[in-house]
């Protein structure tokens, strides 16, 4: 069910996604080469907790036998990792990778979702052009996120971009509402038919969520049942924001208003 928010659940909204949106900021001048993944996590989760939210992917069991709840705070991968990511103490961060999280806050019963891939010390051309690609295609997808609009005219926009400057999107994961539940209808792919799906009303709260590889869209998941792959070792990249549906321009409520 995609649930339209009242004015004082977007307030609520407006508060958790807040959270994450000062998380990414002070990530983004803390995260150094040397940090291993796992005390990224650690400041990931403090940061969140101060800020009077809990990180609601620590325990999220997606209750499949043999998965393990996921353990941290914040997924993160780096370089030809695609997502979902487990932070540990043996993974150190160097000088020129890419370094993918995401992350949930949730705060008075309201979940806030984004990620993002920072560039750590000198990273190729090439990694940088993805990331910026990346990071484009989220708001090339946003200047349909209308009333009026369809989703498919938002996923359509983002699979355009990321295909037309030569890169694949993943097919396997996607977007997604959130509110409430971390993940609410409709799911969002990175890539569709324009004017398919529901009609965009205000009120709704979404999370889009482009995942782009370097190579060919092919994945693969790792025996720990979480982290993702691509499949030919390419690179990849991940930048994720909670939107609000308005009357007119979509509001960003993942990132901090100047
Ligand atoms: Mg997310």
């Amino acid at each position: 069910m995609v649930t339209i928010k009242s004015k004082r659940e977007i307030e609520l909204m407006r508060n958790a996604c807040k959270v994450v949106a000062i998380l990414y900021d002070e990530l983004e001048k803390k995260i150094k080469p040397g940090m291993t993944t796992l005390e990224v996590d650690k400041l990931a989760e403090e940061i969140i907790r101060r800020e009077g939210a809990i990180p609601a992917e620590k325990g999220y069991d997606i209750g499949i036998k043999g998965i393990p709840p996921f353990p941290a705070s914040i997924c993160i991968s780096i370089n030809d990792e695609v997502i979902h990511g487990i932070p540990s103490k043996y993974r150190t961060i160097k000088d020129g990778d890419i370094v993918s999280i995401d992350t949930v806050a949730l705060k008075d019963g309201f979940n806030g979702d984004a990620a993002r891939t920072f560039m750590i010390g000198n990273v190729s051309k090439e990694a940088k052009r993805l990331v910026e690609v990346t990071k484009q295609a989220f708001f090339e997808g946003i200047k349909y996120a209308k009333p009026g609009n369809r989703i498919g005219d938002v996923c359509h926009a983002i699979g355009e971009y990321v295909h037309s400057q030569g890169y694949s999107v993943v097919r396997e994961f996607q977007g997604h509402g959130i509110g409430r539940q971390m993940h609410e209808d409709p799911g969002i792919p990175n890539y569709g038919k324009a004017g398919r799906g529901i009609r965009l009303e205000p009120g709704m709260t979404l999370a889009i969520e482009p995942m782009v590889i370097a190579g060919k869209p092919n994945i693969l998941e790792l025996d720990d049942g979480w982290t993702i792959v691509t499949e030919d070792g390419s690179l990849a990249a991940h930048y994720e924001n909670t939107i609000l549906i308005t009357e007119k321009e979509p509001e960003v409520l993942t990132i901090l208003k100047k």
